[in-house]
């Protein structure tokens, strides 16, 4: 599996998540959320952040099923799924993932017949070669 490239302004996300919290950066002197991490906000400019703790909770904003050519491991695991998640505490913000049945569960344990775009889901933690990354899982609507 691919695994994250964790760099110096991303390295919070990952430690966060390692303890099994989303957060998302935080400008200190204006409040704004902002994802990719980044040093500055580009509302205000400051260089001071914090990292928010998120409910973990959001909706599908979209998603694909990626069609071959893909990378071997996911050829075997197709037809499975990448969401785009808007988090409910930061609607402006979407992260990258994927639903899958229980956090630990193969990328493609989800029919894609039960994907819709505004489905409830909610952040589950899962280690991928060493380095914890969240998952999606449905929530009854
Ligand atoms: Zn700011």
């Amino acid at each position: 599996m691919l695994t994250p490239v964790i760099d110096e302004d991303g390295a919070p996300f990952w430690e966060y998540a390692a303890r099994g919290e989303l957060r998302v950066q935080a400008c200190a002197a204006c409040g704004e959320l902002r994802f990719p991490p980044r040093p500055c906000c580009p509302h205000c400019r400051s260089f001071d952040s914090e990292w928010r703790l998120m409910s973990g909770r959001g909706r599908i904003w979209s998603y694909v099923l990626p069609h071959p050519p893909l990378l071997p491991e996911y050829a075997a695991q197709a037809p499975y799924n990448a969401v785009l998640v808007e988090l409910a505490d930061a609607p402006r913000i979407r992260l990258v993932g994927n639903v899958v049945a229980a956090p630990g569960a193969p990328l493609n344990s989800v029919d894609p017949a039960r994907l819709r775009i505004g489905a409830p889901v909610r952040v589950a933690f899962t280690e991928v070669d060493g380095v914890t990354v969240p998952r999606w899982l449905l929530e009854r609507s």
